[in-house]
């Protein structure tokens, strides 16, 4: 009931104008997107460098629905990705590319498209230094993104994928991408998802993130752990002593606005810890289908706004 009222919210443009104008609004975006522009993306990445993290950028935009629109989405990226250059923050920051966004639901060859495009990223992401992740969306796009990131691999062994705990596939998927030189981020899954192909009570998906990270920090690949579970990023301190793994060899990721005080605590300490900011205009679909696809983001969302 909630999510169809937040699906049918994040299409009605006169709520979105309404949304655009409304102060509280307002600040919710401010919070959780850095704004608009490519300058808004350099300047929040700069900030966050600044203090000690590392960044990846999101350039807003799902609902891809022509060619021209994947088109500008890449260039949108081949922009940012000199924007960064030139601000010396390369080494930094990389980019999360969502394919669907690149047109991968494009009906035809979106497949293609979006493979072409994400190496034309990939391509720029290179000669400027710097490392490009595949986001995951929902489970009909797993195989399908996962073929993705192998083809690019062959060509930037460097690109990052994404794997979700709360799907039952993961386990092997974490064995599958475990090896020398995979970067891999594991995170719980954004998505509503049947009982057939994801876990659904909330301790079975604490419980399978945890068996993940196992399988990967015992591999020989590069882990990102992105969660602000505290439980979870304990375990994964834990872990990582355990395995004898160097701070260098693995990282932390949280969201952009989302438990500030905790991503600077493990900067401080040492550790690699890299903040996902998304900018661009499209914001509002992407924050309300941020709480539509999954409710306990509401709670994740409400106490971002009451904490620090
Ligand atoms: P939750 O279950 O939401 O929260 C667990 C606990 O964390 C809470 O009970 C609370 O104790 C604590 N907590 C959370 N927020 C706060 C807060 N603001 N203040 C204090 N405590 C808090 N999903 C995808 O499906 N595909 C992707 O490609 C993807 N990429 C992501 C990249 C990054 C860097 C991050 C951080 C998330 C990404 N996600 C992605 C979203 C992810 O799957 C989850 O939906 C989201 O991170 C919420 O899960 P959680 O692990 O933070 O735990």
């Amino acid at each position: 009931m909630l999510r169809s009222l937040l699906l049918s919210a994040s299409r009605n443009e006169k709520l979105q104008q309404l949304a655009s104008e409304a102060a509280p609004a307002r600040a919710l975006v401010d919070r959780f997107v850095a704004g608009e522009r490519t300058e808004d993306a350099v300047r929040a990445t700069s900030d966050l460098v600044g203090s000690g993290r590392l960044v990846t950028i999101d350039r807003l935009g799902e609902d891809t629905t022509d060619r021209a629109q994947a088109e500008a989405t890449r260039d949108a990226y081949l922009v940012l990705l000199h924007a960064l250059s030139a601000a010396g923050l390369a080494a930094s920051a990389e980019v999360s590319v969502k394919l669907s966004a690149v047109g991968q639901a494009l009906p035809g060859d979106g497949e293609k498209i979006a493979l072409e495009f994400a190496r034309d990223i990939c391509a720029k992401a290179a000669e400027v230094g710097t490392t490009v992740t595949l986001d995951m969306e929902d489970h009909t796009t797993t195989d399908l993104t996962l073929g993705a990131l192998r083809d690019l691999r062959a060509d930037f062994p460097w690109v990052g994928g994404v794997l979700q705990a709360y799907l039952r596939r993961t386990e092997a998927d974490c064995r599958d991408l475990a090896g020398a030189g995979s970067r891999i981020r594991l995170c719980k899954g954004a998505y509503r998802e049947p009982e057939n192909v994801a876990y659904q009570d909330r301790a079975e998906v604490d419980k399978a993130y945890v068996r993940c990270a196992k399988i990967l920090i015992q591999g020989d690949g590069y882990p990102m752990f992105a969660t602000h579970d505290p439980r979870l990023v304990d375990i994964v301190e834990a872990l990582a002593i355990r395995n004898d793994r160097a701070p260098s060899s693995f990282e932390y990721q949280m969201l952009y606005g989302v438990r500030t005080d905790e991503q600077l605590r493990l900067a401080a300490e040492g550790n690699r810890m890299r903040v996902y900011v998304p900018y661009g205009d499209e914001w509002y679909g992407y924050l309300v289908r941020r709480l539509a696809e999954r409710p306990a983001n509401l709670t994740l969302l409400a106490r971002a706004l009451t904490s620090k």
